[in-house]
């Protein structure tokens, strides 16, 4: 998601439209990648698994409202031109076979690891590198039920250009290759396959549509140079026009403490500081939790405008770990619930 600070943005990213940066827009971020050994991550989930519901400390907060500084933006980090046609639902095949070439070590390598068979997965990269391209269709509004937003955003990116798009898609091609290789059918947004977008409203279409047993949108977060670390945003109650998020508040919740738990066990990454309480944040203004009808939540993997988490998103064995904590909680939560 892009911030509305972050405005005066070095365009050097070809693929990262410097001029459309949202004004308010927060940019989510999804970044996280491991490198953490497979069987590390086994391990992990299968721990996760063995702890229903983690409540450990921010169990309670899970709902903490708005950012402690920071105003909520409205842009809202994933961005999605909606463009039927295009729909990108790429939908992976299903369980590829164990380790696939040059990735990590498979948990399909350990004996009996299928947990994830006849499960649906959607994962959902935050912006699209070509979003800076198309303005115009990127800023049409849609409605999100309780309000109505841009299509998309074009996110942030690095001071030295690595941008949240470019971000977003490799943690989730990382995270997907894992989930496949447990049995998981895994369903993307867009997979760099079309010109910008989907629209948010799309996004969370795509997810509806798939019927998706779980939903995570990745992003990068476009903050404060000073601000740092990562956090999960979680469904909050909205029931207006065509949204209703009642039935996933709870269970998006659930989903929301696992990822935090796992993310920060895989990374090693500090619960942002700017933003949230114990890595955790609750909004009503994001279209792609909104409109979503199956548990879903979002994670601003890091703060893209600080050294620090740049210097850690820039580097893929650091997102190979993102992708495992990732794929660790989506994996704790199909096998609890
Ligand atoms: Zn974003």
């Amino acid at each position: 998601m892009t911030r509305p600070t972050s405005s005066p943005q070095p365009p050097e990213p070809a693929s990262e439209p410097p001029a459309h940066r949202p004004r308010r827009g927060r940019t989510i971020l999804l970044c996280c990648a491991a490198l953490s050994v497979c069987l590390g991550g086994w391990l992990g989930w299968q721990a996760l698994a063995d702890s229903p519901s983690s409540s450990s400390a921010g169990a309670g907060e899970g709902h903490l409202a708005g950012a402690t500084g920071l105003p909520a933006e409205p842009g809202e980090g994933s961005g999605s031109a909606s463009t039927p046609a295009a729909s990108s639902t790429t939908a992976s095949a299903p369980a590829s076979p164990a380790g696939s070439p040059g990735g990590p070590p498979s948990a399909a390598s350990v004996p009996g690891a299928a947990p994830l068979a006849g499960r649906t997965v959607l994962l959902d990269p935050g912006h699209n590198s070509g979003n800076g391209a198309h303005t115009t269709e990127i800023n049409r509004q849609v409605d999100i039920g309780n309000a109505h937003k841009e299509c998309d955003t074009t996110g942030t990116s690095t001071n030295k250009g690595y941008s949240e798009a470019e971000y977003t898609l490799d943690v989730v091609h990382r995270a997907r290759q894992i989930l496949q290789d447990r049995g998981a059918r895994v369903v993307l947004t867009q997979d760099g396959d079309r010109a910008w977008g989907p629209c948010i409203d799309e996004r969370a279409g795509i997810g509806n549509d798939a019927k998706a047993d779980v939903a995570l949108s990745v992003h990068g977060d476009g903050a404060p140079a000073g601000a740092s670390g990562f956090h999960v945003i979680m469904p909050g109650r909205v029931t207006a026009g065509k949204a209703d998020t009642s039935a996933i508040v709870d269970p998006s919740h659930r989903l929301g403490l696992l990822l935090r738990d796992a993310f920060k066990a895989a990374t090693g990454e500090p619960y942002a500081d700017y933003i949230g309480k114990q890595g955790l944040d609750t909004r009503t203004d994001l279209g792609g939790l909104n409109l979503s009808k199956v548990p879903k939540v979002f994670i601003e993997c890091g703060n893209m405008r600080n050294s620090g988490d740049a210097g850690r998103m820039t580097d893929p064995q650091w997102r190979q770990q993102a992708a495992q904590g990732i794929a660790d909680a989506l994996t704790g939560y199909l096998t609890t619930s």
